[in-house]
């Protein structure tokens, strides 16, 4: 379990660097989802923390009102997404509601909002969400193999579980799309598994699916390499391949991604 502290924010609007995003909202630092392959963990820099990343959480107990400066003094539309360097419905979100009470600020704004989450918690805050004119909700979902997912995302929401939540926002018009990010390879990149993520996306009624690939920063590459080692030793040469030849490997993958996905009529996309 993790350790959780209560702390104060100067800004709870950040400029964002991510393409089509201008400003990023994250009501916690930390993640209890603890996925292994979390690029948010060079947060923890920004931390006096001494505990592992996905070990402790900082809640920002004042965002809401520093919402709500901020976005008073923001004179232009602008773009903001929910939950880039943290789950915005952690489990931790059950209990503070701070995003919940983010949600409520921002309906009387006219920005563009969108949330990235793992946990159908954002269910509970539907009556917001309809509330809102612009906004939609994206799912990460790399694999619907249950043991893959318990060993690379300990903690967070049973697949099944955020596709009933696709499910249930799309039937009140709220556009929603699956982010499966990353494909890890040679473990959630077989044409089975492909061809099942894909089918589930379009059934549940999202919009599109979008497809990343494993970022081999050294501390995710770390994390990856320390579960494929002890669980999955046969495939080791193969990680070492993809780290040599990520390119070649990226090619091969969105070849196999596009020709798998003829079969359907949902958008897919590619961040790679
Ligand atoms: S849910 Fe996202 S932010 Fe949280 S640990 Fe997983 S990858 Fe990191």
């Amino acid at each position: 379990m993790a350790s959780y502290r209560e702390i104060t924010c100067r800004a709870i609007l950040n400029k964002s660097g991510i393409p089509g995003i201008d400003f990023a909202l994250n009501p916690y630092t930390g993640c209890e989802h603890k996925c292994a392959y979390c690029y948010a963990v060079f947060m923890k820099r920004f931390t006096n923390h001494s505990e592992e990343w996905g070990d402790f959480v900082d809640i920002k107990i004042n965002a809401p009102e520093v919402l709500q400066r901020q976005l008073k003094q923001l004179q232009t539309k602008s773009h903001i997404s929910i939950g880039t360097v943290c789950d915005a419905y952690q489990p931790i979100e059950e209990k503070y509601q701070i995003t919940r009470r983010c949600l409520e600020i921002l309906r009387y704004f006219n920005h563009s909002v969108s949330i990235l989450t793992k946990s159908s918690l954002v269910l509970r805050d539907l009556d917001l969400i309809l509330k809102i004119k612009e906004i939609e909700i994206g799912f990460t979902i790399t694999t619907l193999n249950p043991q893959i997912k318990n060993l690379f995302e300990p903690d967070s929401s049973p697949v099944s579980e955020r596709f009933k939540a696709i499910k249930i926002l799309s039937e009140n018009k709220i556009p929603t799309w699956v982010f499966v990010a990353p494909i890890l390879p040679y473990l959630t990149d077989t044409d089975e598994e492909i061809e099942g993520l894909i089918k589930s996306a379009q059934e549940s009624g999202a919009r599109n699916i979008t497809f990343d690939s494993l970022n081999p920063y050294p501390r995710v590459w770390h994390n990856v390499i320390k579960i494929v080692k002890e669980k999955f030793p046969e495939k080791l040469k193969d990680y070492e391949f993809y780290y040599r030849n990520k390119t070649l490997y990226e090619k091969r993958t969105k070849d196999r991604i596009l020709n798998t996905g003829r079969a359907f009529t949902i958008k897919i996309d590619f961040a790679f």
